[in-house]
């Protein structure tokens, strides 16, 4: 009897234990590690640290992070209409590791070669983007990339990404990424 008892007790509070963790997980809102507001974007900082932040915080702190960067880049403008979940950052090797086709990883680190030498064709500064219109994407197609529409700075470059990342409906719930040090593209998540 006291085992049956002990039993059914163990059961109860392991039970309340993974309902705690449950409403924990789902019931309560991340909060925003700056503002403390609910907070449903995942930011992936260069060290590929998640960090919950609302979508203020977040756009600025990629905003800083994206200015920062010296490294020359793809970045195709987001189609969050059609793939709402992410906005990643992904060198040719990370590519490859994602289980892109070889191919894939090629065109985009022939198309990053381009950058080099470019001025900005909107301020005329050091180009160091290569800017991509979202039509120009075939999601997910890296194979089909063409030339980019136009080379800019970061500057340029964070004016036209900035205000669709703070502007979009659905939680970035699979992340927006800080550029790494690598050369490499911005995509949005294709699934
Ligand atoms: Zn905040
Ligand atoms: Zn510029």
């Amino acid at each position: 009897m006291p085992t049956g008892l002990l039993g059914i007790l163990t059961y109860i509070i392991i039970g309340g234990i993974a309902l705690l963790v449950l409403i924990k997980t789902f019931a309560k809102p991340a909060k925003c590690s700056v503002c403390g507001t609910e907070a449903k974007d995942l930011y992936h900082d260069a060290n590929e640290k998640s960090v919950h932040l609302c979508r203020n915080h977040m756009t600025d702190r990629w905003k800083a992070d994206f200015l920062a960067s010296a490294t020359n880049m793809l970045v195709i403008e987001p189609d969050f209409k059609s793939c709402p979940l992410g906005y990643l950052y992904a060198s040719p090797d990370t590519l490859r590791t994602w289980q892109y086709p070889k191919e894939a990883a090629e065109r985009v680190a022939e198309m990053l070669k381009t950058v080099a030498g470019k001025d900005c064709a909107q301020c005329g500064a050091k180009a160091t983007v290569g800017f991509y219109r979202k039509d120009q994407y075939d999601i997910p197609q890296f194979e089909t990339l063409p030339l980019p529409e136009s080379y800019l700075c970061k500057k340029c470059a964070v004016e036209k990404i900035a205000p669709l990342i703070r502007a979009t409906e659905s939680p970035l719930s699979e992340g927006l990424f800080a550029p790494s040090s690598e050369e490499g593209v911005y995509h949005v998540q294709e699934y």
